[in-house]
């Protein structure tokens, strides 16, 4: 851990933050100074920089941000969520930014950050946690690879063979 880390901090719980989301390896905060109501910040627990320092806390990062952006989703019924991999200067420590993008809040880089108050992104906060959101744990299937078992059409004998000539050929 660095001398001074405020994610590490939020993590260690040294410092207050509006926490809406929590697993083993990931925690989710609301940004002070958002640019649109509920932008969250997704950070590993453990202090890392670059996003390959450690692949597998990254992916578990992800998916905790994409179960943050569904209850956001729910929560604060936005037009879409928005996500962002950019390292911060100020915070070298690795997240992710899920960013609701409203009507006429549009989080760009340009636009100043919200005034908000305590109370606001209290209430926010709390509108966010009620939601629950069930994530699939099975594994994503593959796109089917058609063989030549498959039951599509079927290939005659004599096509079967000029495709091995025509392969063997190459
Ligand atoms: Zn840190």
């Amino acid at each position: 851990m660095p001398e001074k880390c405020v994610f590490c901090d939020i993590v260690n719980k040294k410092i207050k933050a509006f926490v809406v989301y929590e697993d083993l390896n990931s925690i989710a905060f609301l940004d002070i100074a958002p640019r649109s109501a509920g932008m969250t910040i997704i950070a590993p627990k453990q202090h890392y920089i670059e996003f390959d320092e450690n692949l597998e806390s990254s992916t578990t990062v992800f998916q905790a941000a994409q179960i943050v952006g569904k209850m956001i989703k729910k929560a604060l019924n936005p037009l879409t969520v928005d996500f962002s991999i950019i390292p911060s200067q100020e915070v070298p420590h690795f997240h992710i930014r899920v960013y609701p993008v409203y009507e006429k809040e549009i989080p760009l880089v340009e636009n100043q950050p919200m005034q908000t108050t305590e109370q606001e992104l209290n209430d926010v906060a709390n509108k966010i946690k009620a939601v629950h959101v069930e994530m699939p744990k099975k594994e994503v299937p593959m796109p089917e690879v058609k063989d030549e078992k498959s039951t599509g059409p079927s290939r005659s004998k004599e096509d079967v063979y000029w495709i091995k000539r025509e392969s063997e050929v190459t």
